[in-house]
C-alpha cells in the first residue's frame, strides 16, 4: 500500500490505573502489536494524577487498531469468564469503579480541585443478572 513511513498513532484505550494499562500492552506486545503507554511518566511521579491526565492512554499504530482492539474485546470477554457472581452464579459481570473517600489531606486536596474522579477507585464487579455488587480479590498478576 506504501505510506507507510506516515504512520499514524491512535488512542486505542484508556485506563484508570496502571496495572490495567500494563497487562494490556503486555498482552498486545505479546501478539505482535507494538504500543506505548501515554502518561506513564506522570502517573509513577504522581499517581493521584491519573484521572486528571485522562488515565493512562494505550496508544497503536493506526494500521494495528482494529486487531488490536478485537484482542483487547476477547481479553475483556475472557476476563469476564472467570469472574463468577457470588449470589447467582452468573459470569454476566462488569467490573466497576466506586470512588474510594479521601485518605489524606494530599486526596482531600485534590479533590477539592478536581472532583471526586481525582480519587484512587476500589474496583468493584456488578452482575447484570441480579444486580448484585461484590468485590473480588484481585491475586497478584506477575505478567512477564
Ligand atoms: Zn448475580
Amino acid at each position: 500500500m506504501g505510506g507507510s513511513h506516515n504512520t499514524e498513532i491512535l488512542i486505542l484505550n484508556a485506563y484508570n490505573n496502571y496495572v490495567d494499562a500494563h497487562i494490556a500492552r503486555g498482552v498486545l506486545e505479546e501478539e505482535g502489536i507494538h504500543c506505548w503507554l501515554q502518561d506513564e511518566n506522570t502517573l509513577t511521579i504522581d499517581p493521584i494524577l491519573t484521572n486528571a491526565v485522562g488515565g493512562i492512554k494505550v496508544m497503536v499504530r493506526k494500521e494495528d487498531a482494529q486487531k488490536a482492539w478485537d484482542i483487547l474485546e476477547r481479553i475483556k470477554q475472557e476476563q469476564k469468564a472467570a469472574v463468577t457472581c457470588p449470589k447467582c452464579g452468573s459470569h454476566n459481570t462488569e467490573k466497576v469503579s466506586t470512588p474510594r473517600k479521601p485518605m489524606n489531606w494530599l486526596s482531600a486536596i485534590t479533590t477539592f480541585f478536581l472532583g471526586e474522579y481525582a480519587i484512587a477507585v476500589d474496583m468493584m464487579h456488578h452482575c447484570f443478572d441480579c444486580g448484585h455488587e461484590f468485590k473480588i480479590t484481585e491475586e497478584e498478576n506477575n505478567v512477564e
